[in-house]
């Protein structure tokens, strides 16, 4: 390969990240007709747990046995140090540091994003937007935190966060103003809990859920931001039980 064709290979590169879309595009799932859910399985050898997974996410939350869960811990210290638009979802990237205790495990926080409709069902119940906080122990282990999120008043720590929201796949902004993680959590803090996996592609099981059964609310105006940045729903459809226990 000569000198011009190399350079010429580095600039469609650099222009490609720069766009952002490539990168959205380059893993090759999305939430569209031929790469949606339904397809994740096929799209790559890697993925196959996304078709042949027993113990996938989201779920209905539904049946649950009575099991007078312990309070979660949370320690939300830190604060988001920027905001990502990946193509997928919006997400939040988290100042480490933050955690969260469980059956004596402690898992730090890592990141939150958003989904829009809800991933999980309550009861049969879809919500207009999820929250899921990802938390991961030194071990490597997953625990994601769920909140749904209903349309009333403004969140104040969402208006915050929207305010810095890329437009395009691919962006990247830092925060002026501090958002906290607590901030986005109901004053409730009872939860559903169950095993399940990450509700897009590998759909990696051995994932702890802990879904939280109050919503917090957002603005009407908030929701239709967010839908109008992602263009589409981003929810993964609810996967079966199969033989898992949801605990109350
Ligand atoms: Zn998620």
């Amino acid at each position: 390969m000569s000198h011009s064709r190399l350079a010429l290979g580095g600039l469609a590169l650099l222009a490609a990240l720069a766009s952002g879309q490539a990168i959205a595009s380059e893993s090759g799932w999305g939430y569209g007709e031929k790469n949606g859910p339904a397809h994740w399985g096929d799209l790559k050898p890697e993925y196959a747990t996304c078709k042949t997974g027993r113990n996938q996410s989201p779920v209905n939350l539904d049946g649950e046995i009575e099991a007078e869960l312990p309070a979660i811990t949370f320690r939300y210290d830190g604060k988001v140090t920027a905001i990502i638009n990946n193509g997928h979802t919006i997400k939040a990237e988290y100042a480490p540091g933050s955690t969260i205790e469980t059956n004596g495990k402690v898992f730090e926080l890592k990141q939150f994003h958003f989904h829009f409709p809800s991933e999980n069902n309550i009861h049969g119940k879809s919500f207009p937007m999820e929250a899921h906080f990802v938390h991961a122990a030194k071990d490597g282990s997953l625990a994601v935190v769920g909140v749904m999120m209903e349309v009333g008043k403004e969140n104040t720590a969402l208006a915050n966060l929207w305010k810095k929201m890329p437009m395009k796949a691919g962006e990247k902004n830092s925060l002026e103003m501090t958002v906290k993680a607590a901030d986005l959590l109901p004053e409730n803090r009872d939860y559903y809990r169950f095993n399940g996996s990450l509700t897009t592609p590998p759909c990696t099981e051995g994932v702890l859920w802990l879904v939280m059964k109050t919503p917090i609310k957002i603005s009407e105006d908030q929701l239709k931001m967010f839908q109008k940045v992602m263009k589409h729903p981003n929810n993964r459809p609810v996967q079966p039980l199969n033989a898992r226990a949801v605990l109350k």
